[in-house]
């Protein structure tokens, strides 16, 4: 049977995935894409209330995937953080950090954009040819060998690809079958999503508010059809308060989601669905296998508490992708060994130091223990004081440090 050589062969569509193979095929690599859902559905056509918090690292991949310029909605720019600690009811009391962009004579911390309008242009350009071969639905048997892998659709087709990116999501069956042990942290929490529409502008400035409960987060997107003010909401609480949250009608919801946010943006309604995921920390113990990478929460999942999960797997995209454009160029092999290394030397500490933040952070704030309170407040009170400090923290929300 005859077998279609490609330079790589990506498993998984996701954001990571897609973000990725836009990469490698706009640097001219040869990649075929498998996935093991149809990609139509899911683009949502209506705004569905889910967003991504962009840092201003992360936005050169999307530019260099073309995937930026292709977004069918305005990126809304953050450009100021205020970070509060307080009650429900009395949100907006204890506001005590305040992160503003011109402090660092830089750019936005980063850009809202809607998952909905990522999708969009994923999917425009996973379907759209020069340099990707696009499989979904389909399902793929892979055999990794000594000089390359291939890679049997159920259909009968054959690909003969140098590399296999992993990126199919925390239940990766590549990780699986490679034997790559994951370790994993439940959080006992649950992770709310919804998008909300109020009376009042957001001046582009984005608020994370400490509750006992977890933390909660309001985060600024454009205007979309019949509300010009608009905002994101990612909040996290127990796993049996989300429970009850979940069953509660539009109107109770939203009552608890302003019980949260304060008073500052005037009424609000909610936008669109509402979205529960239970919340679990993972970490795949190596990254690499025999012509085998992962990427994106195949490799790792954190708290979503800082917005960076997505994040870190367009880092792994673009360290990885780099390193099989340049090995490429000079015409090895983008499997090769010395290559797999490098990319799990350059990626596995920033997303280790990420997820041990993120862990950390939750702890601490997500606590009513007076002390624990008090030493925080202190801490947090001598970031402000101290501009190398705060410029730090500024830095790592932009992830550019
Ligand atoms: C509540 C919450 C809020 C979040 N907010 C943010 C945020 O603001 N900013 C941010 O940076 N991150 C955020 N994240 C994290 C972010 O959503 C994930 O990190 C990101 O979706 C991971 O993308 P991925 O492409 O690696 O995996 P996934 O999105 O899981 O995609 C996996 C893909 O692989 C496919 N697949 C699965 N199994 C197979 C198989 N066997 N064969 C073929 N294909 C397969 C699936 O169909 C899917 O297309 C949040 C997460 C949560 C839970």
């Amino acid at each position: 049977m005859t077998e279609t050589s490609v330079d790589v062969c990506i498993v998984g569509a996701g954001p990571v995935g897609g973000s990725l193979a836009a990469r490698l095929a706009e640097g001219g690599a040869r990649v075929l894409v498998v996935d093991r859902n149809p990609l139509s559905p899911m683009e949502h056509p209506d705004f569905d209330g889910r967003a991504y918090a962009i840092a201003a690292g992360s936005r050169p991949l999307l530019e260099t995937a073309g995937l930026w310029q292709a977004l069918p909605f305005q990126p809304c720019p953050i450009e100021q953080i205020r970070i509060s600690d307080g009650k429900p009811g009395r949100p907006a009391s204890s506001l005590f950090l305040h992160f503003d962009h011109r402090e660092l004579g830089a750019g936005p911390f980063g850009w809202m954009i809607e998952a909905r309008g990522l999708r969009i242009a994923l999917n425009r350009r996973l379907n759209g040819g020069r340099g990707i071969t696009l499989a979904a639905p389909a399902e793929a048997r892979i055999e990794r060998g000594e000089d390359a892998a291939v890679v049997t659709l159920v259909s009968g087709e054959r690909y003969r690809a140098g590399l296999v990116i992993a990126a199919e999501g925390r239940e990766s069956p590549l990780r699986r079958a490679a034997a790559i042990p994951a370790i994993r942290y439940p959080y006992r929490q649950s992770g709310i999503v919804c998008a909300i529409a109020h009376g009042e502008p957001h001046n582009n400035t984005a608020l994370e508010h400490f509750l006992p409960g977890g933390p909660f987060a309001q985060l600024p997107l454009g205007p979309t059809v019949g509300a010009p003010h608009v905002s994101a909401i990612v909040f996290t609480e127990a796993a049996p308060v989300a429970a009850a949250l979940a069953k509660l009608d539009a109107p109770a919801f939203t009552r608890e989601v302003a019980r949260r946010l304060g008073d500052h943006l005037g009424p609000i309604r909610l936008l669109g669905r509402r979205w529960h995921y239970p919340l679990s920390a993972l970490l795949a113990t190596r990254y690499t296998d025999r012509r085998l990478a992962l990427v994106g929460d195949a490799a790792h999942g954190i708290h979503p508490i800082a917005g960076q999960g997505f994040n870190l797997g367009l880092r792994d995209a673009g360290a990885l992708g780099d390193l099989v454009l340049a090995a490429l160029a000079a015409g090895e092999d983008p499997g090769n060994a010395a290559l797999l290394a490098r990319y799990q030397r350059l990626r596995r500490p920033d997303n280790i130091a990420m997820l041990a933040a993120t862990d950390a952070l939750d702890r601490l704030f997500s606590t009513d223990n007076p002390l624990i309170r008090r030493a925080r407040d202190l801490g947090i009170a001598a970031v402000h004081r101290v501009p190398p400090a705060k410029r730090f923290f500024m830095r790592r929300a932009m992830g550019v440090s």
